[in-house]
């Protein structure tokens, strides 16, 4: 076993800290992750081949009264169908802004950065959204950009109706209803489940699209809200991960994001 000295180990941690004063600043230019969302073919064929499976499988959830998104098979529901889908890089692609915005991320930024162009989609959502629609889904957007009062607004939650603005420029009409935002209502945490409870009142969910582990389970941030007491780690969101592995593809579909997440918060 090697053993250190202590003299040793202090001279590891004070090259270490000069090591991390002359890190580069980050440079989205450099980012594989960005770049491979912003210009790779295979990007854009995942996103296609997702977006066409769940299609694929409307009929099937649909049919299956017994089915629920939010917790497996159980008794048979007549209520009438719903699909669940988180909105940045789920339907609206922000690359663009994650190519250049200045760091560090503030919601602020993204708020003016949406509102000042029209939203790109992400590809084989919107051929979803109409199949989902033409067999009698309700489609919800569940989404944590969070309200936030803005100067010269007079507008509580502004965040709301540029997220609605973002989801017709793609081309898909939305009803607000159906549009739910961090913080809109007092218990619209971040952690998204008390939206998905809210919908599952009044629906079967039988599906939930997104690009983050959040967007499906709960509890599995570093730091916890809402109802989550305490911080996820690496191993809880394996074992989350295993646990729910029968619906990967079966009524859950997840997008690639490997620009941001709560992935990294954890090694
Ligand atoms: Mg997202």
């Amino acid at each position: 076993m090697t053993v250190f000295k202590s003299s040793s180990i202090v001279a590891m941690l004070l090259a270490l800290a000069a090591c991390a004063t002359t890190t580069k600043e980050h440079d989205p230019n450099q980012d594989l992750g960005l770049l491979w969302v912003k210009h790779s073919a295979e990007y854009r064929a995942i996103t296609t081949q997702v977006y066409r499976d769940a299609s694929d499988d409307l009929p099937r959830l649909i049919e299956d009264k017994t089915w629920d998104a939010m917790t497996g098979y159980g008794k048979p529901s007549n209520l009438p169908p719903a699909v669940i889908l988180d909105v940045d890089e789920t339907i609206v692609s922000n690359v663009d802004f994650q190519l250049t915005f200045d760091r560090p991320f503030e919601n602020h930024k993204l708020d003016t950065w949406s509102s000042g162009r029209d939203a790109v989609a992400i590809p084989g959502v919107q051929s979803f959204v109409s199949a989902a629609r033409s067999l009698g889904v309700t489609v919800f957007f569940v989404t944590n950009r969070p309200c936030e009062r803005m100067a010269g607004n007079d507008d509580p939650c502004p965040q709301k109706q540029t997220t609605i603005d973002d989801i017709r420029e793609l081309g898909i009409p939305v009803d607000p209803e159906q549009v739910m935002v961090a913080d809109e209502r007092p218990d619209w945490d971040r952690e998204k489940l008390s939206r998905r409870e809210y919908v599952a009142k009044t629906h079967r969910v039988i599906m939930l699209i997104g690009d983050d582990l959040s967007d499906f389970i709960a509890c599995v941030r570093e730091s916890p809200n809402g109802a989550c007491a305490i911080p996820a780690t690496s191993a809880s969101r394996a074992e989350a991960l295993e646990k729910h592995k029968d619906y990967w593809g079966n009524g859950w579909y997840i997008l690639p994001n490997p620009m941001h997440g709560t992935w990294t918060s954890f090694e």
